[in-house]
């Protein structure tokens, strides 16, 4: 582990926006809310936020994203795959959306070998930093995502006037290394334990009242339980907000549009969401989710459950975005999740 003073650390973020090739992105207070946007400098860092709007999962998996095009050539098409490799270097990364990257590049990387998301991840440069404050709907603590000892080039925690950073990998090591850093003392190591231990477990208003390795069960038993699905989904209005805030949902919908003249046209992908209305909806007329309270269904059991089954990953990592973004305030997997508990026990009794 090594220490470097915060005025160290800002002069070689500085250093970093003025000459790396990839652009330099951070969190910043925009405001209104906390947000990953592009740093002009490192004094725009706002490394002590609770939560930001969206996760960083944007930079690696665009909301829009061509990645096909084609041209009509002598009679025949000519098909051109439009990879962006462009990665960045990303500032500021709490544990969660860490836990929710490696997550992706499992679907992505491991399993799909999608090579847009390839290449933007692997040219990325994450620096996480140890959460200093929660959002009163997050509830990582429960999730077991508010510390995390993977995922991360480099890791933050604030310790006063001066970081500890955890080197994660060669590249991030390179990336300090034009900085003045000296190695930490014990008592420093220790205070960063005591924090990850014991801090930032505290932070957290919101708790799962289980363990998240009973989800799976819970899910499964509460499938057929639809006067619980109908009941909690009521009020939604199928905004499909809570997809598109959340850093694990990666659905997403292609588009192939047509250039004008007929010559040519590209491939193009977006993000979509389960609680849309037309998100089943396929030819003929047919929506295999058409009721609210099957798109609900599906959501949380995607989270608690599909993604498990397939990948062994809890696929919610409790960081509250969907909570704090819905505005009839159903979104809440934190608390689903215990009625679905209390639910099973009484089912049992
Ligand atoms: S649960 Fe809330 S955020 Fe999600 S689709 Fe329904 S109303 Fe929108
Ligand atoms: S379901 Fe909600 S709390 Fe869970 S990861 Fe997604 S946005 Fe965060």
């Amino acid at each position: 582990m090594k220490i470097i003073d915060k005025p160290e650390f800002t002069t070689l973020i500085d250093e970093k926006i003025s000459s790396e090739p990839r652009d330099v992105v951070g969190v910043q207070d925009d405001g209104e809310k906390y947000v990953f946007d592009e740093l002009e400098t490192a004094d725009d860092l706002a490394l002590d936020y609770d939560v930001t709007m969206l996760s960083p999962k944007k930079y690696i998996m665009p909301q829009r994203e061509t990645y096909l095009e084609y041209q009509k050539s002598n009679g025949d098409y000519e098909w051109r795959a439009k990879t962006n490799p462009e990665g960045k270097v990303i500032v500021g990364i709490h544990p969660y959306d860490l836990v929710a990257i490696e997550q992706l590049d499992k679907i992505f990387i491991d399993t799909f070998k999608d090579e847009p998301y390839r290449a933007k991840r692997e040219n990325s440069l994450l620096i996480g930093v140890n959460m200093q404050k929660a959002s009163e709907t997050a509830f990582a603590g429960s999730m077991g995502t508010a510390t995390t000892d993977s995922g991360y080039d480099l890791l933050l925690t604030e310790l006063g006037d001066r970081y500890a950073i955890e080197i994660g990998t060669l590249e991030g090591k390179e990336f300090l290394a034009p900085a003045e850093t000296r190695t930490a003392r014990s008592e420093e190591i220790e205070e960063v334990n005591r924090i990850e231990e014991e801090d930032i477990p505290d932070l957290f208003e919101n708790e799962l009242e289980f363990s998240p390795d009973e989800l799976p069960t819970v899910l499964e038993e509460n499938y057929d339980n639809m006067e619980f699905w109908e009941d909690y989904s009521e009020n939604c209005v199928s905004c499909g907000t809570c997809n598109l805030v959340c850093p694990t949902c990666c659905c997403f919908s292609v588009e192939m549009t047509r250039d004008l003249d007929g010559k040519g046209g590209k491939q193009t992908r977006r993000w979509d969401g389960c609680l849309l209305e037309d998100f089943a909806a396929v030819a003929g007329d047919e929506n295999f989710r058409e009721e609210k309270a099957e798109r609900h269904r599906h959501r949380l059991m995607r989270k608690g459950r599909y993604i498990y089954e397939r990948y062994g990953d809890i696929a919610c990592i409790g960081c509250g975005r969907c909570t704090s973004e819905c505005v009839p305030n159903v979104a809440d997997p934190c608390d689903i999740y215990n009625k679905l508990k209390k639910e099973m026990t009484a089912n049992a009794q």
